[in-house]
């Protein structure tokens, strides 16, 4: 989608709330995966486990909508495969998460749990619904996937599914807010048609020995979507103009660029600033004027 109304910009052809979140987290390692494509050296077990993990989820949600939830162990299957699929691609990094077996025995602890958990009634509306809408003029069009949107006695309700290593604090609950905003406003057309308000809510199953699964329902203020939209207008302004500050943190210690990250700080090192000011890594296309 491109028309008078949205920009090309390399990195943020589209945006969604993880590529922002990328940005702001780390504007070099940014550059390295969405501008550069720079091929990962390894694939973190975490994340591995997460993508693997709502696989298993979307399957049995998809046999949930049909009348039958697959047993656990056909879900942990569907694990399985993902983590061998994704081990093809880039090397898994285990190290902190035990071996492909210690994973398969957590997929299948939390996904016993999270199948026993009393779903809130609700008829299932759609299961990774895609979206896609213009946030503002001039901005790349959002695009994301709603893991579950189902119709409730007073609502439309809005679900992510999400992993966790603990319960989530209310700080936490508060910090993963945004995303479930920029949800509401690909479905708000919808849930109008229907006569009903939306309702945001996660549902996180934790990774402990004994998993827990709760529903926090998420409340936002109005004024939550422009402070997401001038954020997404910083962030394109500075990709286009190709603003790529590391962030040295925790993060680092799983970074699967800490190799190019390096050797970028050697070139600066050596070449100082005329580095940088020489090595602006992409030119722009721009439909609409700045
Ligand atoms: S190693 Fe750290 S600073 Fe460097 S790109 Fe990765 S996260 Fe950013």
């Amino acid at each position: 989608m491109n028309d008078m109304n949205t920009v090309s910009v390399p990195g943020l052809e589209h945006l969604s709330h993880s590529r922002i979140q990328a940005y702001l987290n780390c504007g070099l390692k940014f550059r390295f995966h969405y501008i550069d494509h720079l091929r990962p050296a390894f694939v973190p077990a975490a994340l591995a486990y997460g993508i693997a993990f709502h696989e298993a989820v979307e399957e049995a949600l998809a046999g949930v909508m049909v009348g039958a939830m697959p047993p656990v162990s056909d879900l942990v299957g569907v694990v399985a495969r993902s983590l061998d699929q994704q081990e093809r691609d880039v090397p898994i990094q285990y190290a902190d998460e035990g071996g492909k077996d210690a994973l398969l025995e957590l997929a299948s602890r939390m996904l016993t749990a999270w199948t026993a958990w009393p779903r809130p009634a609700g008829r299932i509306l759609a299961v990774e619904h895609s979206f896609e809408f213009v946030l503002a003029p001039g901005l790349p069009p959002v695009v994301g996937r709603i893991d579950l949107v189902t119709e409730e006695a007073d609502a439309v309700v809005l679900t992510d599914i999400k992993t966790a290593k603990s319960r989530w604090s209310s700080r936490e609950i508060d910090e993963h807010s945004s995303q479930l905003v920029l949800y509401r406003e690909a479905v708000k057309q919808m849930a109008a048609e229907m006569g009903k308000p939306v309702r945001l809510a996660y549902e996180v199953i934790t990774k402990t020995k004994t998993p827990v699964v709760e529903r926090y329902v998420i409340e936002r203020a109005p004024d939550e979507l422009d402070r997401q939209r001038a954020v997404a207008q910083l962030v394109r302004r500075a990709v286009d103009a190709g603003i790529f500050i590391p962030q040295p943190g925790w993060a680092c210690a799983t970074c699967p660029w800490a190799g190019p990250c390096r050797e970028w700080g050697r070139k600066l090192a050596n070449d100082g600033d005329q580095a940088t000011l020489q090595e602006r890594p992409c030119a722009t296309t721009v439909a609409l004027g700045r």
